[in-house]
């Protein structure tokens, strides 16, 4: 109770931030721990390493025997680095990270110990499948599940206090070949895209085009709480946010913790896991602290996106693990506190491949860059076409808190183009190409202050799809989303855009033999059917939100159970299918998979509204208010009138708490929905809002209950005592 509350503020104070090794050179510490190609040019024959490349490059089939090879000098590489254990790590659909470990030991048959790893022992792996979430893709009893090395993204050497393994990146699949994990559908996604890229691209005359491939960089905000405070919150230790709490009276109001001074702790802490990740050949880049106080933000460089995704996942593990280790909790929910701002996780993304470059770059020329206008367009359209799907890939229980609720992305899909291109667009869309205008120089009239080209269009953080320079930024992720899921709707939509580009350039083609006349009679027919998604204006504002459904027919999705049912839509099931990226079979499993987790997720915390309103925050009033009870008893007997107020408004909060505790347990004994939509819609409707009932008694509450007896840490607490 209050006693941990009281021991943890005391422990704070006498803190000191963690004594950490002297920051090392890079050069020293940059990807020691990974099997990359440069490893693998030192420890590989030339033909065994030529094929490991081609397979990284292009995708390319990797022959058994090189794969024989490949594992022998892993195994040697690791070894001499102390390994002992190997593990196929992959993603099941859940947003979480799973990994089975296994000795490099086996012993012979004179009982003495040797060390084994075949090229099979690479190439597969078999844990049980049963225990993942399959979205009943599988009856429990058939629980054979396989995963495969992924050859395209390194493996590593993860150190913990348990020792070092070596990590092999896999895909997790079913007996009967279906995906149950969140890298096949990328892969496939990336292939996908590729197809209808190269074809694009062979239309417009390119004599050499390499394999194309996303990119992805990621921006992860998250928030640091003494670890002292957060293990006196049972629902931050279980549930990952704040259930109850009153408004700290100092929050994010006066905007001073946004590119602050970082606090020393923190900042002990952040060099520390920069060194993990450089170890782990993560290329972090930038940090800093982010809007509300106690939020902080990193972002890595950006990488091919299969290879950003394994690591973004390693990243949020090694954050958590790090910041134990710091005496933080690292909490990478979207809302762990009401009333001051989520974690969102920017996702930015692009495409291009060795001979073209990055295809979403418009250099300084957009109106003449025809292959930037074709796949800028085709983003368009996949928005366009396809936003409840986007919508749909970052729903969750979590995130839900945060979208449309003026510090994020509102619910509704729109794309900023920024002035330059909104406008080279709209002039398509009446059938003409103009000429670009730059930003210009940047003239401060100080000659000391060297001026610079200034971008062509200004930044709009109110847009959940943004164009920023030379990418998308995907601004609606939630911070504790894999990125895999949004990368998926992404490359799949722009899959089907390209296609769709593909055959009205073939068609036009045939009437002219001038390739800008024949992207501009493509583009303005896009433009005429999708320029209704492209918005620039303040997103937050209640006249979008009006604008956009009314006027412009685009969809406003604000809960999780709104969302999911987009990926039963058969728009939604075509697209996947025609793409070969899901069948109709494992689409439906990450419907019934992500309904689940939402379902589950509002379960544990009504439960723990339940159980705490009863076991923590009623024994607290109670004996707060018979204290004062007694004392205005005490008080009478001397004829002094004591103030009634406060114990007054304590009893009548106390009965209101429970009345609606009462309530919610009604609520969550209700079973037997006619659909798992129903089941979604109830906890949106109902459960949501008596869990926020029983908040506002116990908020009440904490502000009227005697500071020293009140047991859950407060906001202020947690969110300032670092
Ligand atoms: P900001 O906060 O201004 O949006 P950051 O520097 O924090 O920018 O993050 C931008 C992210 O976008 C970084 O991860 C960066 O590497 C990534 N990025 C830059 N160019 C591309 C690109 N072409 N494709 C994908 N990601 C990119
Ligand atoms: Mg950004």
């Amino acid at each position: 109770g209050n006693q941990a509350r009281l021991m943890a503020i005391s422990d704070i104070v006498n803190r000191q931030p963690m004594s950490v090794e002297m920051p090392k050179p890079l050069s020293r510490i940059w990807a020691t721990d990974v099997f990359n190609m440069a490893t693998m040019e030192e420890v590989l024959s030339k033909n065994a390493f030529k094929a490991m490349k081609k397979t990284v490059q292009t995708g390319a089939a990797l022959a058994p025997a090189t794969a024989d090879v490949v594992a022998a000098a892993m195994k040697d590489w690791a070894l001499s680095k102390g390994v002992k254990f190997f593990s196929h790590i992959f993603y099941p659909m859940t947003n979480a990270t799973a990994e089975k470990h296994d000795g490099f030991i086996i012993t012979n048959s004179d009982g003495g110990a040797i060390t084994e790893f075949t090229g099979s022992l690479l190439i597969k792996g078999e844990p049980d499948g049963s225990s993942f979430p399959n979205g009943s893709l599988r009856m429990t009893n058939a629980a054979r599940g396989y995963t495969a090395w992924d050859p395209t993204s390194p493996a590593y050497i993860m150190h913990t206090d348990n020792g070092a393994t070596l990590m092999i990146p896999s895909v997790f699949m079913s007996w009967t070949g279906e995906a149950l994990d969140k890298k096949i559908p990328l892969l496939r996604s990336n292939a996908a895209m590729n197809k209808a890229g190269q074809k694009v691209l062979a239309l417009m005359g390119e004599a050499e085009i390499a394999t194309l491939n996303s990119s992805c960089g990621a921006e992860q905000e998250y928030f640091l709480v003494d670890a002292a405070l957060a293990s006196a919150r049972p629902d931050l230790m279980l549930a990952g946010r704040t259930l109850f709490g009153a408004p700290s009276a100092k929050g994010q109001e006066f905007d001073d913790h946004y590119f602050g001074a970082i606090p020393e702790r923190v900042q002990v802490f952040m060099q520390d896991f920069e060194d993990k990740l450089y170890r782990l050949g993560i290329p972090a880049k930038t940090h800093h602290n982010e809007v509300a106080p106690g939020q902080f933000e990193i972002a890595p460089y950006f990488e091919a996106a299969n290879v950003a995704s394994d690591h973004q996942q390693l990243l949020m593990t090694l954050m958590k693990l790090t910041a134990r280790q710091h005496g933080f909790m690292c909490l990478l929910h979207e809302k762990p506190f009401a009333g001051v701002n989520g974690s969102g996780k920017h996702v930015n993304w692009s495409v291009g491949n060795a001979t073209q470059g990055n295809l979403l770059d418009p250099g300084d020329t957009p109106d003449k860059n025809l292959n930037f206008l074709l796949f800028c367009g085709a983003v368009i359209r996949g928005v366009h076409v396809y936003g409840p799907l986007l919508r749909a890939a970052i729903a969750s229980a979590a995130n839900d808190h945060r979208l449309g609720a003026n510090e994020a992305p509102p619910a509704i899909l729109s794309v900023y183009l920024g002035d330059q291109l909104e406008k080279l667009f709209m002039d398509i869309k009446d059938g003409a190409i103009s000429e670009t205008v730059n930003g210009g120089l940047m003239d401060l009239g100080l000659d000391q202050i060297l001026k610079f080209e200034r971008d062509p269009g200004d930044r709009n953080r109110t847009s959940p799809f943004a164009f920023t320079g030379n990418r998308f930024e995907f601004r609606a992720v939630g911070s504790s989303q894999s990125v895999s899921g949004p990368l998926v709707a992404m490359n799949t939509m722009l899959a089907d855009s390209l296609t769709w580009i593909a055959t009205k350039l073939e068609a036009a083609l045939e009437t002219t033999s001038d390739k800008t006349e024949a992207v501009v009679i493509v583009l303005k027919e896009l433009m005429a059917l999708h320029s209704n998604v492209i918005f620039g204006g303040d997103g937050y504002s209640s006249e979008w939100h009006t604008m956009a459904v009314e006027e412009r027919g685009l969809k406003n999705i604000p809960t999780t159970a709104d969302a999911l049912p987009a990926f039963l839509d058969q728009t939604v099931i075509d697209l996947f299918d025609s793409t070969g990226v899901l069948t109709p079979v494992e689409l439906k499993s990450r419907y019934e998979v992500y309904a689940e987790q939402y379902v589950l997720s509002i379960e544990v915390e009504s439960k723990l509204v339940v159980n705490m309103a009863k076991t923590m925050i009623f024994p607290a009033a109670v004996s707060y208010l018979s204290d004062l009870t007694d004392a205005i008893g005490g008080a009478a007997e001397l004829s002094i009138t004591l103030d009634s107020s406060v114990a007054t408004a304590v009893g009548e909060n106390i009965n209101g708490m429970m009345a609606a505790v009462a309530k919610l347990e009604t609520a969550m004994a209700t079973h037997d929905f006619a659909s798992t939509e129903e089941h979604m819609k109830f906890c949106a409707d109902t459960v949501c809002g008596l869990m926020l009932e029983v908040r506002g008694f116990a908020d009440t509450l904490e502000t009227l209950v005697a500071d020293d007896v009140w047991p859950l840490p407060k906001y202020s607490e947690m969110l300032f005592m670092r």
